[in-house]
């Protein structure tokens, strides 16, 4: 019989994920502090539960998807959370992504309460997460990551196991400081484009073609030339993620100059536009200082799945 999964966190990533693993005929029994998220999951087939700690009781292992290490920490430990629920030799999944010293800590937490732990930060982005297609980075135990591997594989198409706790972490938090750095290089590149008098839409088919193409290029310059800028992450969420990198910079030794750069526009970008704006609007940051967008027709509002 296959494991029975708890899932705790279902916002544009967790309820894609979640979705997954019911497409793929796992028993999901979910819990969110939102109903609404819960409701559209259980249309889906989930379970509902009224605790973290009843989701897990109920599943003998846990999912958690959630905005922060704080959260991920009350979810965890906290009256009703996962530890109240899960049996000894439980398995807690945190998916969120999260600085290497916050996994370390708080899966020692839970490994005082005899659950194993696995980090499956996930890499790729919510278009991806919805058809199944986005990359797992792991860190834990092989044999843990080999019990647990079918699920991974509902909700994934590649995992990387790193090696122990905490490394996944690191990984994460690399990828991510590259997404954000490419990302600020796409709008300077296509602002270069707009003001040298170049159309758009063709210089952004250019830059597919060539050497200065990206991931990034190749997906979020999509949404920034639509105008809808949507790709479901936020400035929050980017923010700790280059906090998480420029920790590891200092911790490492590592002096980083484009990401401590990156992170100040971040701040900027959050003060113009809000925590909650999309992270691609850190573009409009730079249509706003030259006084023109970057709109083209052509590219969707979502990215396809
Ligand atoms: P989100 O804000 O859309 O979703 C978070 C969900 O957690 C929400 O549904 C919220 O209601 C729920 N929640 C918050 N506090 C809670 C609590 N105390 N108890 C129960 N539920 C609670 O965030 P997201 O974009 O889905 O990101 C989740 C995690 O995945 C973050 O760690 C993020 O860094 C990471 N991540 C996101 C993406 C992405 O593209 N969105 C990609 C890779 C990694």
């Amino acid at each position: 019989m296959s494991e029975r999964y708890a899932f705790i966190g279902l916002g544009h990533l967790g309820g894609n994920l979640a979705a997954s693993l019911i497409r793929n005929g796992f028993a999901v029994i979910v819990f969110d502090r939102d109903p609404d998220a819960v409701e559209r999951l259980v249309a889906l087939g989930a379970t509902a539960a009224s605790s973290p700690a009843e989701a897990a009781a109920r599943a003998g292992n846990a999912i958690t998807c959630l905005p922060s290490p704080k959260v991920s920490e009350a979810v965890l430990t906290g009256p009703g959370g996962l530890l109240e629920g899960l049996p000894r030799g439980g398995t807690w999944i945190e998916m969120s992504t999260n600085g290497r010293d916050e996994i370390l800590r708080l899966a020692a937490l839970a490994s005082a309460k005899g659950i194993e732990t696995l980090e499956c930060p996930v890499t790729g982005g919510v278009h991806l997460a919805a058809s199944g297609k986005i990359t797992a980075l792991v860190g834990g135990d092989a044999a843990l990551y080999e019990r647990h591997r079918p699920a991974i594989e509902a909700m994934c198409a590649k995992s990387f196991l790193m090696g122990p706790i905490g490394s996944a972490a690191v990984i994460k938090v690399i990828t991510n400081m590259l997404a954000f750095i490419h990302l600020v290089a796409a709008g300077e590149a296509l602002m270069l484009a707009k003001q040298g008098g170049l159309d758009l839409a063709q210089s952004y088919h250019a830059i597919v073609a060539s050497s200065g193409n990206s991931f990034v290029h190749e997906t979020e310059s999509q949404l920034i030339l639509n105008g809808s800028y949507d790709i479901g992450f936020t400035m929050d969420l980017a923010l700790k993620d280059l906090g998480f990198a420029l920790g590891m910079g200092k911790d490492f030794g590592v002096p980083l100059d484009l990401a401590t750069r990156v992170n100040a526009l971040f701040q900027q970008g959050k003060a113009a536009y809000g925590g909650g704006a999309w992270s691609t609007q850190i573009v409009k940051l730079l249509e706003d200082a030259v006084g023109t967008d970057l709109r083209a027709p052509g590219f969707p509002a979502k990215l396809e799945l």
